[in-house]
């Protein structure tokens, strides 16, 4: 049996022809493709504006200094994420903490987040800005954060990279609750534009913003200029910007790729749906279900319960390694980094984070997953799990 990954992009012909007429014409970037994607884009998810990147780090950054995030700024996010959910505040010459998560749904926890505001307000100690992310592609608990966040004056970035495609309280995430999201399109993120991502928000104001610094802060809109533009030549530098442009091939595969990105989440959540039944039974603590939200099912993770069984998340892993199953952990708590500890986080500091991680073990989840290598991955764990 040929090596099973946890994650595999689907490419198919028009996503290649998509590409390939692009590379055959005139733009290779800065063309209509971009802007083709993004419109695209904000339609499927039903948002006013979307502004694709390089990257969703680099779209995470850019986010974060259009939400006023600076030096000074303190900025909250969940420990159970990728590196990038709290680096980019820390770009920003802004602080970091973290608001443990629900152990349910993985998700940062409002208690705990309610808690640590009103500490925080009692101490002067308030976040400037919020970054909640849709873990595995669960949308976190936005209405309740929305509240907190007008009760105490944040804003609210919500990092979506797993959850393109997701809704939560019939709405597409990225389209409501949050000031701005952003998604990744990186190979193994549910739609791909090989490396990529984009930010979503409702308003024209954060729009132009993000449009200024992904591209070095300048500008050719005259409206925008302080000076009459003196000929068609003309830009002005009005801020201080970056370069995180995506080109014009990856933006066509991009809009190719969102053409089946319904086909795909639905594909994605019927091995889902088989993982559910498949696993019944075993020692182990499955994805919540919420009916409020429809999860994008960026990963299935499911942790080893530890009270019913002797085999540890180490032992569980690498058996399933060894029988050709790419398994992965999602996440390393980032309070937990060498690098974030030279900044004082401890370990223990929070532990639901922790000891969801102990036990945790990403399977294989992807579009094209066969049948008989989704059971292959169940009788594995059942041989190991003693069912
Ligand atoms: C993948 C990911 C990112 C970064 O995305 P890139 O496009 O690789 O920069 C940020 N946050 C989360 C939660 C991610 O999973």
């Amino acid at each position: 049996m040929a090596f099973i990954p946890y994650s595999c992009q689907s490419i198919s012909d028009e996503d290649i022809a998509a590409v390939v007429k692009v590379l055959r014409s005139e733009f290779l970037t800065q063309g209509l493709e971009v802007p083709a994607f993004e419109a695209a884009f904000a339609e499927t998810h039903k948002v006013a504006y979307a502004v694709a990147v390089c990257n969703a780090t680099a779209a995470l950054h850019i986010a974060c200094l259009g939400l006023g995030v600076g030096p000074g700024s303190r900025v909250w996010t969940s420990p159970n994420s990728f590196l990038a959910s709290a680096n980019c505040a820390l770009y920003c010459g802004a602080s970091v903490d973290f608001v443990d998560i629900d152990p349910q749904t993985r998700n940062m926890c409002v208690q705990a987040l309610e808690d640590k505001l009103s500490e925080a307000s009692r101490s002067g100690g308030l976040p400037h800005v919020l970054i909640p992310v849709d873990f595995a592609g669960l949308p976190a608990d936005l209405r309740e954060m929305r509240a907190l966040a007008d009760q105490y004056g944040f804003k609210i970035l919500e990092d979506a990279s797993h959850a393109t495609g997701a809704s939560y309280l019939g709405r597409p995430v990225g389209s409501a609750f949050a000031d701005a999201t952003v998604f990744s399109f990186h190979a193994v993120k549910i739609v791909t534009t090989g490396e990529g991502g984009i930010i979503t928000t409702q308003n024209a104001e954060l729009a132009n913003r993000f449009r200024l610094l992904r591209s070095h802060g300048m500008t050719r809109d005259s409206s925008q200029m302080g000076v009459e533009p003196p000929g068609a030549w003309y830009y002005e530098q009005i801020d201080l910007g970056y370069n995180y442009r995506i080109t014009d091939f990856q933006a066509a595969l991009g809009t190719s790729q969102l053409g089946r990105l319904a086909q795909m989440r639905d594909l994605r959540a019927l091995k889902a749906d088989r993982y559910d039944t498949l696993l019944a039974g075993l020692p182990l603590h499955l994805p919540l279900r919420l009916g409020d939200r429809i999860s994008a099912w960026h990963l299935y993770v499911i942790e080893i319960n530890s009270e019913k069984t002797q085999m540890t998340r180490r032992s569980v892993f690498e058996a399933m390694r060894s029988a050709g199953i790419g398994v992965n952990v999602h996440y390393t708590p980032i309070h937990t980094q060498p690098y974030y500890r030279r900044l004082g986080f401890r370990f223990g500091q929070f532990p639901a984070a922790e000891s969801y991680y102990a036990n945790a073990i990403s399977i294989p989840l992807f579009p094209n997953l066969s049948e008989v290598d989704q059971n292959h991955v169940a009788i594995v764990l059942g041989r190991l799990l003693g069912a």
